[in-house]
Order: C-alpha cells, then structure tokens, then sequence
C-alpha cells in the first residue's frame, strides 16, 4: 500500500549550506573537486564592491572565488590573487519579482530572505551554500531544471569588473555582445536544457550570456539580480522503486509528457546497493524493495495552501472518474498504470521529515561513493581521484546513452555507479575505482562517453563546468573543436588581453601550449 507518513514539517535541502568560518590562504587552496596543486601568494576579501575595480586591476593574475563548491577545479588558485566574494554578503533589493544581491550571498541565505516576502528562486542547484556569483559564473542547475531551467534564464542583471577594471552593469535585453567588441563565436551549441560548456555563442546574443557561464575568465561578478516567483509552491515527494529500466522510463516519459513534476530524480542499481551497503536505507527509514532495479525520486509543486489533508484526500480519490485534474493526481494515476504505486513511498506537504528522510536518501549516493572513492585513495593508491561524467542527452536519447555506459564500463572492467537527473536527461556515472589503472580506464570511458553524448545531440558538460579539469577540458574540444576552442580564446582576448582573469580554467593559457 502507498505509505504516506503524518509526520509534519517542510522539505529543505538548505542543511546541506555550511557555514564557513576560514582565515588561513590554506583553506582556499582546494575546491571541492579536491584539484591538486592549489597555490597563491595572496587573498583579498573585500567587503564592499567599490574596492574590487581597484584589486582588479593592480593584480598581475586573479582568481575570484565564491563558495569554493566547484567541481572542477575552476575554484582552485594556480598562484593568482585570490580575491573571495565570502564578505560581499548584502542582499540590496527584494522588489515584487526581481531580486538583487551581492555576488557572495549564500543561496540558502537568498532563498530565505525571499521566503519571508513569500518569494523564491527556482533554479536552485543541490548545494545550497553556493553563492549568487558562483551560481552565475557555472551557469548552474539541478533537480528542478526539468521545470524551471537553469540559471542563465533566471539572470535579468548584473555588474561585472572587467580584467581592466573598469565596471560594467548589464541588464538583459538591452546590450549585445558585439557591443562589447566581442567577436561572436560560431559554434553550435547543443540544444538541451542544461549546458555548462565555455562560452555562450549565438547570433546577437545578449552581453549578458556571455558572463553567465564564462567561469570566472571574462570578470568579477559583483552584484546580482534574480527574477523570482511568488507565491511558494508546497512540494511533494514521491520514491518509486521500479522494476526494470524499461519500466521506469516509461513511467518517466508519461511523467515528462504530462507535465505533471517539477524534477525527476534516478538511482540506479549499483546506486541501491550503494545505500544498502552503507545502511542508508535503514537509516531513512526507506524500504527498497526486492527485485528492485533502479529508483526513481520524483518532487512535484502543489499550490501554495496544498495541506497533508487535502493532497492525501486527492490521492484517495485519484482513481474515481470525478477527481480533480490535479498534478499529485495525474501522477499517482500514472504511478497505478505503470504497476509502481504500491511500492511507492510519499512525503506529503508539510512532512519535513518524510521529505528530509527521502532527499538523504538520494544525498546518500554521491556521498557513499565518494567514501569508496576517498578509501581507495588511503588505502591503495594516493592518485586515485573521483573519475566522473556529468552529461546530458534529449530525454529521447537517454536509454541508449545509459546503455553506452555501461558498455563502455564494463569492456573496461570497471565498477560504477549511475545517478542524477533524469526529468532533464541528465546523469553523473560514476566510477568506484579500485585502483590507478581504474581510474585511467575510467577517464578513457568518459571521453568516449562524450563523443557519444555529442553524436546523440547532447552536451558532455551539463551542469558543474569545464575548470581546469584536464578531461572536462578535453570534452569541451571535442565537441567544438580546434576552431571553436579559438573563438573562445579570441572572446577572452577582446575582453582580457593580458589574460589576467582566471587563466588556465576552461582552456589552457597561452603560454601553456594548446
Ligand atoms: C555537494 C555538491 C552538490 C552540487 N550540486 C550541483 C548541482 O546540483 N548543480 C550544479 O550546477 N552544480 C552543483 N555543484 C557544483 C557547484 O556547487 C556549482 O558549480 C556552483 O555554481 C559553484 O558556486 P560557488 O559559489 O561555490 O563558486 P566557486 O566554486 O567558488 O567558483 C566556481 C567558478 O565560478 C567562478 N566564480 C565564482 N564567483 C564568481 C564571481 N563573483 N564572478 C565571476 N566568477 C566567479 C570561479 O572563478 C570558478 O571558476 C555541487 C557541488 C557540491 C559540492
């Protein structure tokens, strides 16, 4: 029978925001992709914007840094200044529908200052604690990207320090790149929801684009501002073990179709062991039940006042001819035609607890394997490192890019794991190296994977960036090529000739050959 738990209070992954509390140069010599060899002789923390045109144009090289939660490497000082937007903490402005703040707001703080204005910002990515700049710098996205997109639509201005230091305030739709002298590049970017892959391009592009998503290369980020909604949405989220892959994107295509989430989230099998193995699943309280072979998370936004009350009573009705056409609705009906809803597990609105028990469960994944990952480097060998993909196809596509990866692993003898999101068609496999050689056989996986990814009209760089992660980098030429690598460089060069910004993240400097 479907469990619906009583338990009350709301869902909020905003526990996942730390705070963070740090003096010392050393602690901002790594990111959170842990990219070795971070360096600098220098950090600046300026507390008010009018001193960065100042820092910006005394430094020789300069990195800016916000939450420091990249993936990539992009966040990680190769002897720059170190110039961290941690103190820039104002929010200046909650207007009806647009917000604005300075580019070190934590999200979670963002998001809370909104929520007492009955406000909120969508494109929200899991890792609450990033900052407003950050955020902007990745184009980042996430879970609910399947319904509100990422970032970049979400962007309506911002003030940039340019490497000259002169300042430069932005609002969309009233300035072009070619304005700014910036030669257009003529790649074709790929036509899916999430791209996260050097420079925007596209005939008359606004100036605004081609900060959103540059990585720190082409300016400082300096103020912010987000168009929001109101009123909040209430959520719901439904775990559905499913028996077979086929089975579960079915259900996930109806689910797409109708429009009736906000995101889809998927585990795979070797995912479920993961939790099984780690007592995840105990410890949330969650059954997976035997004979399952992947898990699908599914969160949907129910109209602001949606009571535990009322959605219960919708579900209970779901499958009479007179139920309201209602989203909770429509999903529990395609959840009874697709034989799933029994095994369903749901936290209604209201039950934080539920909801924070279902959310720690899918957390669970990442960290489990990033465990496995940090053992292998204690015990075997230390150049063991995460060795993962973060690609995207058309939903269309996503059976047979699921089944290039496993092929691709297993020729490769390899153990993975596979999660993310797939609403968006979007999932990170994820190597459990046990040793060097695994690691090396994984990252020649994942460059096949991305010429792959590219043949099916996706994108091997979705959400996290290219940084200076030598295969995410590798990914970025082959799908634009040589040629396209150029044009990006030749944007850099109109905007910082001195290659003062960020040199060495998303392409190699000059000096540092191709
Ligand atoms: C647990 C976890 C979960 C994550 N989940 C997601 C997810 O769901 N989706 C997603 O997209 N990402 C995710 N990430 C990656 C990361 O959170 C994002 O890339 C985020 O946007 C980085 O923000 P930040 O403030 O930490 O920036 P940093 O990591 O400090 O910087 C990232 C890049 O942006 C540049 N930058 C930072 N601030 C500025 C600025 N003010 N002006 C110009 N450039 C700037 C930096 O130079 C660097 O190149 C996750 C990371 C972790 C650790």
């Amino acid at each position: 029978m479907l469990d619906v738990s009583s338990r009350r209070s709301k869902a909020s992954i905003a526990a996942a925001a730390t705070a963070r509390t740090r003096q010392p140069l050393n602690n901002y010599l790594s990111d959170a992709a842990h990219f070795p060899g971070g360096h600098a002789a220098r950090i600046v923390a300026p507390r008010d914007t009018s001193e960065i045109p100042g820092l910006v144009r005394n430094a020789q090289t300069l990195l800016v840094v916000g939450a420091q939660s990249s993936l990539t490497g992009g966040a990680t000082p190769m002897g720059e200044t170190l110039l961290s937007t941690e103190k820039l903490t104002r929010i200046l402005e909650v207007g009806e529908d647009l917000v604005t703040a300075e580019a070190g707001v934590p999200l979670a703080t963002l998001q809370d200052t909104l929520a007492r204005a009955g406000a909120w910002f969508p494109p929200i990515p899991t890792f609450t604690g990033a900052f407003t700049g950050g955020v902007v710098a990745t184009n980042a996205a996430g879970a609910a990207t399947f319904r509100h997109g990422s970032v970049r639509g979400w962007v309506h201005a911002l003030t940039v320090v340019l490497a000259d230091g002169s300042v430069l305030a932005l609002r969309r739709g009233e300035r072009t790149a070619r304005d700014l002298g910036v030669p257009i590049p003529r790649y074709r970017m790929p036509e899916v929801e999430k791209v996260s892959a050097g420079y925007y391009a596209a005939p008359d592009m606004d100036a605004i684009d081609l900060i959103i998503g540059s990585e720190g290369t082409l300016g400082v980020i300096t103020t912010v501002t987000f168009r929001t909604l109101s009123p909040i949405p209430t959520t719901a989220l439904a775990f559905v073990p499913c028996p077979a892959e086929s089975a579960a994107l079915a259900l996930v295509a109806d689910l797409r179709r109708q429009r009736a989430v906000a995101a889809i989230e998927h585990m795979d099998q070797r995912s479920l062991e993961i939790l099984k193995e780690d007592g995840a699943d105990r410890r949330c309280d969650v059954r997976v039940p035997a004979g399952t072979s992947l898990a699908l998370l599914v969160q949907m936004e129910l109209p602001p006042g949606t009571t535990e009350s009322s959605a219960y009573d919708q579900i209970e009705t779901s499958l009479s001819a007179n139920a309201p056409d209602t989203a909770l609705v429509r999903v529990c009906r395609l959840l009874q035609a697709h034989g799933v809803f029994d095994d369903t597990e749901m936290a209604l609105p209201g039950n934080v607890r539920r909801a924070e028990q279902l959310i720690a469960l899918r957390e669970s994944v990442p960290a489990g394997v990033n465990q496995r990952v940090g053992r292998a480097q204690q015990a075997v060998d230390g150049r063991i490192a995460k060795t993962a993909a973060d690609m995207i196809v058309p939903f269309e596509c996503f059976a047979e890019m699921m089944a290039i990866y496993r092929r691709g692993f297993a020729a490769r003898g390899l153990d993975y794991a596979i999660w993310g999101h797939i609403s968006d068609g979007n999932v990170h496999p994820n190597v459990l190296p046990r040793s060097y050689a695994d690691v090396e056989r994984g990252k020649d996986a994942i460059l096949e994977f991305g010429r792959e990814v590219a043949r099916l009209g996706g994108c091997p760089l979705a959400e996290h960036g290219v940084g200076r992660n030598p295969v995410k980098q590798a990914l970025l030429r082959d799908l634009y090529g040589d040629a396209g690598i150029e044009e990006m460089r030749a944007v850099k060069r109109a905007l910082d000739p001195g290659w003062k910004l960020a040199p060495g993240v998303i392409f190699p400097a000059p000096d540092a050959g191709p």
